[in-house]
C-alpha cells in the first residue's frame, strides 16, 4: 500500500497568517494508527480526526512534533479520551507525556516503523517523524508547504535549525508532509531553497551592520526590505535568532543583551 492511502490528513479550521491555511492533523496507518499533532482544541475537528482513525482501525498513539498550542492544545485530552499515550521529545512547555521519545527511537505501528529525528530549531524538543520504507518525513514546523517559519529566540534557534534542514534534506525523502500547507514533493530541493533563503537572510543581515552599535530598529529595514512593515513584529525575533547565530560564529558581538540588544560586526 501507497504512503498516500496509508496517510489522511485533516485540515483544523484555524487559519491565520502564522498558520497559513491551518494546522494539519495526520492519521498514519492502518489498523494500528497513530494520529500525529491533533491541533486545537476544537471539537468539529477532533470528531473529524476520530472518523479518519475509525476508517483505518484504533489508534495507538498520538505524537507531538512541538509544544505549539495549534498542533498539541488537544493533545493531553484527546490521547485521554482514546485511551493511548502521548509521545513527545519532553521540554518544559510540552503538555504532559506518557512517553518522551528521542533522537532515534523507533515506533512500529500499522504500516511500518517511524523513526524519530530530533530536529531542533523551531522550538526546543521539535521532532520529525521518519517513515523510511515510504520514504515519507512527516515535518511539523521544520518546514511549511507555503512560506517560511518564523525562528522565535530563546525557543528558536537559528543554528540548530539550519543544522536540522541539513539533516532532514540528507534523509532524501520523497515526499515531506509539512504541519502547514501542502505536501511537499521535492524534499531536496525544497530544504536547499529554504537553506539559500536562510543564507541570503544572513548576508543582509550582515551587510546591516557596521563597526558601531546598531539596535534592531536600525538593523530591521535594511536586512528586510523585502518585507512589508505589517511583518516587522514576526521578522524582528527572526532577525534576533539571526543576530544570535552570528554572535555565535564569532561574526558578530552583542554590546548589551536583552530589550537593550544592541550588535556590532566583530573585527
Ligand atoms: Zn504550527
Amino acid at each position: 500500500m501507497s504512503a498516500d492511502q496509508l496517510v489522511q490528513v485533516v485540515l483544523a479550521d484555524n487559519p491565520s497568517p502564522m498558520t497559513g491555511r491551518g494546522t494539519n492533523t495526520y492519521v498514519v496507518g492502518q489498523g494500528d494508527v497513530v494520529v500525529i499533532d491533533p491541533g486545537p482544541s476544537d471539537k468539529m475537528h477532533l470528531e473529524r480526526v476520530e472518523t479518519a482513525i475509525r476508517q483505518r482501525g484504533r489508534a495507538g498513539a498520538v505524537l507531538l512534533t512541538h509544544h505549539h498550542l495549534d498542533h498539541s492544545e488537544s493533545a493531553a485530552q484527546f490521547a485521554t479520551r482514546l485511551d493511548v499515550p502521548l509521545a513527545g521529545i519532553p521540554q518544559p512547555e510540552m503538555p504532559p507525556l506518557d512517553t518522551n521519545l528521542t533522537d532515534g527511537d523507533e515506533l512500529p505501528f500499522g504500516g511500518g516503523t517511524l523513526r524519530v529525528v530530533a530536529t531542533p530549531g523551531h522550538t526546543r524538543g521539535h521532532a520529525s517523524f521518519w517513515w523510511e520504507s515510504e520514504r515519507v518525513v512527516l515535518a511539523g514546523d521544520l518546514v511549511a508547504g507555503e512560506g517560511f517559519i518564523v525562528i522565535d529566540p530563546p525557543d528558536g534557534n537559528m543554528v540548530d535549525y539550519m543544522a536540522s534542514l541539513a539533516r532532514v534534506r540528507d534523509l532524501d525523502a520523497a515526499v515531506i508532509l509539512p504541519g502547514h500547507g501542502p505536501a511537499i514533493e521535492s524534499p531536496r530541493a525544497y530544504l536547499e531553497s529554504y537553506i539559500r533563503h536562510r543564507l541570503d537572510r544572513e548576508a543582509r543581515v550582515l551587510a546591516a551592520l557596521g563597526p558601531d552599535p546598531r539596535i534592531t530598529p536600525q538593523i530591521l529595514p535594511a536586512a528586510y526590505d523585502d518585507t512589508p512593515e505589517a511583518m516587522y513584529p514576526i521578522a524582528v525575533r527572526s532577525l534576533v535568532a539571526h543576530l544570535e547565530k552570528l554572535a555565535a560564529e564569532g561574526k558578530v558581538e552583542i554590546v548589551a543583551a536583552g530589550p537593550e540588544a544592541a550588535y556590532q560586526l566583530k573585527d
